[in-house]
């Protein structure tokens, strides 16, 4: 089949590789001509394990296209994949201004029948306001379609090539036919492709991250309980893990959620409810306890050295929002790195793959290392924010040889409490209990 993906960010690249890679022949557009010029050099814009080979593959087997052109893209194409940014907008409600620019000037461009089908996360009515464009602009029949994106970065090849369900949102034969047929070779194993109103479908996802980002914020409440009344988060966790009502995933509490997703699509959902007269009550609550949870690290530091953090220099090991992606939007790091530069203190950070995005977004206010041992030499504490695979079986003792002190004050609950106390370490995690002799005179815990 001949596809168009509008928008080659982490959804609409790890699309258009995955449709290439079952033999559709992709065209992937995007506004970034320097994105688009990468892309053409076989460079990929962002680091997603797995992809690299399929995209050179694909591109090597002539698949996998990239352009500036949205004409040239969209002219032959039976499918369209809007894969288009929705950010917040300033009272805090989806923008829905790429999506519907873009399908404007997709309607403008049409001479034959499409199918246009809306990956990006839209609040609830969007396949109607895009069917107008179409029928505004055009006068060529087009089905809209809501087809929500579930993958995760970091797994996000695996998660598209083998998703747990696809949502597709239609009420038009033709449409279901022909996403049927594009979307066969991914669940063959019996996973299902959920068809439903659109209406439905474009709420499946906000109801999906809405839900997670709840079950994250409980926990986070839960490990702050454990602190004040000597429980153990991990032994809860597993507790209730064992439920299969509740389910094992999702249930380990941290430094707040972060990313391009959860953030924007709790507020949109709670934004959206409201405009339609309903208060979610619990959205409120998640957001609020989500910011609360991004201040707990410094707060737990501030508490150990007295309040004052002037001149202290902490080590961060992991900037991006979670492990195996490059994505810094949102990310806890950035709240934790702005409050400790208020605070007086110096900064060194190391992350694997996310170092870059930092520096270009907030340049030599912090120090970066080339690596995680380099990040310790002479600091006063290391904070570990993101839990990357590479940080979970460090060389401990060399630890202790670069920190000025043997501090570890964990945001991802990576160690032993057991082990920390053997290292000889004083460790602070989330929802645990504090370990090992404090090292400075005004530490007051
Ligand atoms: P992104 O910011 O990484 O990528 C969006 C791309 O669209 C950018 O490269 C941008 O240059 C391009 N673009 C903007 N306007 C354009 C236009 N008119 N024509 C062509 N290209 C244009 O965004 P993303 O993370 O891929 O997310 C896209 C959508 O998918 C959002 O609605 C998001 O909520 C949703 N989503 C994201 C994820 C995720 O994990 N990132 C998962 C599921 C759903």
């Amino acid at each position: 089949m001949k596809i168009a993906v509008i928008g080659t960010g982490y959804v609409g690249l790890v699309t258009g590789t995955c449709l290439a890679e079952t033999g559709n022949q992709v065209t992937c557009v995007d506004i970034n001509r320097q994105k688009v010029q990468m892309m053409q050099q076989g460079k990929l814009p962002i680091y997603e394990p797995g992809i690299e080979t399929l995209f050179n593959r694909n591109v090597i087997e002539n698949r996998l296209f990239f352009t500036s052109d949205l004409k040239q893209a969209i002219l032959d194409a039976q499918v369209i994949f809007l894969a288009l940014p929705t950010p917040p907008g300033a009272d805090g409600a989806a923008d829905l201004s790429f999506v519907l620019d873009a399908a404007k000037d997709i309607a403008c461009l049409i001479t034959s029948y499409k199918v246009v089908v809306t990956k990006s996360t839209v609040p609830v009515g969007t396949a109607d306001k895009v069917k107008a464009i179409f029928d505004q602009y055009s006068d060529i029949k087009v089905s809209v379609v809501s087809n929500p994106e579930f993958l995760r970065e970091g797994v996000a090849v695996e998660d598209f090539m083998k998703p747990d369900r696809i949502v597709i949102g239609t009420q038009d034969e033709e449409a279901r036919k022909i996403l049927s047929e594009l979307y066969a070779p991914y669940v063959r194993q019996g996973n299902p492709i959920i068809f439903m109103d659109e209406r439905s479908s474009e709420l499946t996802k906000y109801a999906a991250n809405s839900f997670l980002a709840t079950k994250i914020s409980f926990m986070n409440e839960i490990a702050n309980l454990c602190e004040s009344i000597g429980a153990d988060v991990d032994m809860v966790r597993l507790g209730i893990g064992a439920d299969e009502r509740i389910g094992k995933r999702f249930l380990f509490p941290g430094i707040g959620y972060g990313g391009s997703c959860f953030p924007k699509d709790v507020q949109a959902l709670e934004k959206s409810a409201k405009a339609n007269q309903y208060d979610f009550k619990i959205l409120n609550a998640v957001m609020e306890v989500n910011s609360l949870q991004k201040t707990v690290l410094v707060d737990k530091l501030k508490r150990y050295y007295n309040n004052d953090l002037t001149g202290k220099t902490f080590a961060l090991w992991g900037l991006a929002f979670k492990p195996e992606t490059d994505d810094i939007r949102e990310a806890p790091a950035l709240s934790i790195i702005d409050a400790l530069l208020s605070a007086g203190a110096n900064v060194v950070a190391y992350d694997p793959e996310a170092l870059n995005n930092v520096r270009n977004l907030i340049g030599d206010k912090i120090t970066y290392a080339e690596d995680q041992y380099q990040a310790l030499v002479d600091a006063d504490a290391l904070l570990v924010l993101t839990e990357w695979s590479v940080f979970r079986a460090p060389d401990f003792d060399l630890m202790k040889k670069l920190l000025k002190a043997n501090v570890i004050f964990d945001g991802r609950n990576l160690y032993s409490v057991e082990k920390m106390v053997d290292h000889g370490f004083y460790y602070n995690s989330i929802g645990r209990k504090k370990v090992g002799q404090m090292h400075l005179n005004t530490a007051v815990e």
